[in-house]
């Protein structure tokens, strides 16, 4: 008999050689139906692995991310055999699940695959399928592995690499691939599937190697899902916001400027000033000061700092002055800076928290390849701070955050967000920074002021920097896709490296507490996800344009230019549109660019003093006057933009 343990605790006597999918059975018949995938002592298993040991299993189904992982892998498996059928002679490389389905690296040799050929591809992946065919692990020796891949250079490579002993195939239907195990139990539990585009892809991702085809795919348990998941896709693409951005006119990229560096058009640099100003406003009554750091510093910051050890070698490298040979570097975070000033005069108990805020940008070397719109970039502004307090404000500071990213959140629409509290791994105490009583008040602090907020939080354990336990804000947006937005961290590292220092009340020099803190995360990564919450249509204080005047003909553009002086005098932003085209055509163009309010005037609206409004979306408001129009603008703008505290 084994001793096998359950995720809940529970200790069961099992006969050696049982399989997970049996213990599902003697757990109950529903459990068996939805098992897919299974991990016996932190490995991923087959759910007909007999176990011959005791150990913990655990049981997967498809709500699992491990379940997931283990259906796209099998799925994988599928569309490896579907090319091989309908493209003969293609190499197979490597085809891993991934966070939204899974992909196939293939040499397609001569043949081309396009979008045209993905409906026949997912007819022979449904036609594999409900063979429903077991999947099956077994053992190879190196040389059998390396004849059975004689023809296919890649896994040739990979077959070399591999120790004899350790290597294993797996079966299904009439496919061998080789592979290290984790399916689901047998083929007919795919029921839909969508090959969702093609792409190149370098063998090994070295641009010297072979450019190989990458079949991106994705597949559901059910149509229907797969169905809903394509629906967000098109919804998702619609509010992509490289995409927006382009349409919005906010900010572009060129190749001679550099890749990943953008460049904010007049409207976006506006409407980037607006949130800098908002968030100022609040900070200031916060009790934050503002400081401006440069761009580079010195070498021997980032040593003392870390960054250097860290980041040196695989970051932008440094700059060298001609004559005095100073070597500098680009700033890759703004807190060394902040801990500059912080040395720049000596403090008292009685002086703080400090807490320095700065707009300040800073620059991270990513590959070309990585590089993503404005949510992945190589230069990009952190709404940054750093407050230096001592262990006994730790927990106030750490709530007057939180209330200040609760109220950004707020002001911005976000309202469906989750928080995480990072702390340490308890049992490698000497993995971390700081003494053990500085990090049990730290992570209490945090676990605090998240309660005392009300806030829905888990707790992480073992997720903690090395110098510090942190919260972090996710949030998920208008169609459920979830971001990470603002983070607060703790931080005993840098404060030890800086010898940073207050005088206490005992008159002795003690250590400050540093809490990093960014509630947009950056500003760049910020719009981007903000665009796509909103689909473009952005809350109505932070809209480039608030209302658009058209005039019905030429005949009005005196009294369409009256009323835009009116509503500047009531701080609304608007543009007046006098071009020779139909109302019709003015009107559908506002639409496109998403402009909140539109405002017509012809013979009688001027005859009247009045204007003729209609929302974005097609709502029609009616004739009222500039004052009315004023107050529901202010209206609507107070129903979401509060005074901070
Ligand atoms: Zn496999
Ligand atoms: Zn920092």
């Amino acid at each position: 008999m084994i001793k096998i343990t359950l995720p809940d605790g529970s200790v069961k006597s099992f006969k050696k050689d049982i399989t997970p999918m049996d213990v599902a059975e003697s757990i109950s018949e529903g459990l068996a139906r939805n098992v897919i995938s299974a991990s016996f002592n932190d490995s991923t298993i087959e759910t007909s692995t007999p176990l011959t040991i005791d150990g913990s299993l655990i049981l997967y189904t498809w709500k699992n991310d491990e379940g997931k992982k283990a259906f796209w892998h099998s799925s994988a498996h599928v569309l490896a055999q579907a090319l091989e059928e309908l493209y003969p002679g293609v190499k197979l490389t490597i085809g891993p699940a991934i966070e939204n389905g899974f992909y196939y690296d293939v040499d397609f040799g001569e043949q081309v695959v396009s979008e045209k050929d993905f409906k026949n591809i997912e007819d022979k992946m449904i036609e594999i399928a409900r063979g429903k065919h077991e999947f099956k692990m077994r053992s190879v020796s190196k040389r059998d592995a390396l004849s059975l891949y004689k023809d296919n250079e890649y896994k040739t490579e990979l077959i070399e690499n591999l120790e004899d002993g350790t290597i294993t195939f797996c079966d299904h239907s009439t496919f061998t691939d080789l592979c290290l195990g984790g399916h689901i139990p047998n083929t007919g539990i795919l029921k839909a599937f969508k090959v969702l585009s093609v792409a190149g892809a370098y063998w090994r991702g070295d641009e010297k190697n072979k450019q190989l085809t990458r079949v991106y795919g994705i597949s559901f348990p059910k149509q229907k899902e797969l169905t809903e998941y394509l629906q967000l896709l098109e919804e998702a693409k619609k509010r992509d916001h490289r995409k927006l951005g382009k349409e919005l006119e906010l900010f572009t990229f060129s190749h001679k400027v550099g890749q990943g560096l953008p460049l904010w058009l007049p409207k976006g640099a506006a409407l980037r000033e607006r949130l800098e100003d908002f968030l100022k406003k609040a900070q200031k009554k916060a009790g934050y000061e503002m400081v401006i750091t440069p761009h580079i510093a010195q070498k021997e910051l980032y040593v003392t700092s870390g960054h250097y050890e860290k980041y040196g070698k695989d970051s932008f490298q440094s700059i060298h002055t001609p004559k005095e040979d100073e070597e500098f570097f680009l700033k890759p975070m703004n807190c060394p800076h902040h801990c500059e000033i912080y040395k720049s005069k000596p403090f008292s108990y009685r002086d703080l928290p400090k807490r320095f805020a700065e707009f300040g940008t800073v620059y991270r070397y990513e590959q070309s390849g990585e590089l993503h719109g404005l949510t992945r970039v190589r230069g990009f502004t952190q709404d940054d701070a750093h407050i230096f307090c001592t262990e006994d404000q730790l927990d106030s500071e750490f709530k007057n955050v939180i209330d200040l990213v609760l109220y950004v959140f707020g002001s911005l629409g976000f309202e469906n967000f989750t928080t995480q509290v990072s702390i340490r791994d308890s049992k490698n105490p000497e993995k971390y920074m700081g003494d053990v009583k500085g990090w049990e008040k730290a992570e209490k602090a945090i676990i605090n002021a998240v309660t005392d907020k009300g806030l829905n939080f888990v707790i992480e354990e073992d997720e903690a920097a090395f110098y510090g336990p942190k919260l972090d804000f996710m949030v998920k947006d208008a169609i459920g896709r979830q971001w990470q937005l603002g983070t607060i961290q703790v931080d005993y590292n840098l404060p030890e490296r800086f010898d940073l220092t207050y005088k206490g009340s005992d008159n002795e020099l003690h250590r400050p507490v540093m809490i990093h803190r960014a509630p947009f995360g950056s500003m760049e990564r910020f719009i981007a996800i903000l665009l796509e919450h909103t689909g473009g249509n952005l809350p109505l204080w932070l809209v480039p344009e608030q209302a658009i005047i058209l005039s019905i003909s030429e005949k009005f553009e005196i009294y369409a230019e009256k009323v835009l002086n009116l509503l500047e005098n009531n701080e609304i932003r608007a543009l007046v549109d006098n071009r020779n085209e139909t109302v019709g055509k003015k009107i559908r163009e506002a639409e496109m660019n998403k402009i909140p309010y539109m405002i017509v005037v012809g013979e009688n609206e001027e005859k009247e003093s009045v204007i003729n409004v209609r929302r974005h979306g097609g709502e029609d408001l009616g004739i009222m006057s500039v004052d009315k129009f004023s107050g529901i603008v202010k209206t609507e703008i107070n129903k979401i933009l509060k005074q901070f505290k």
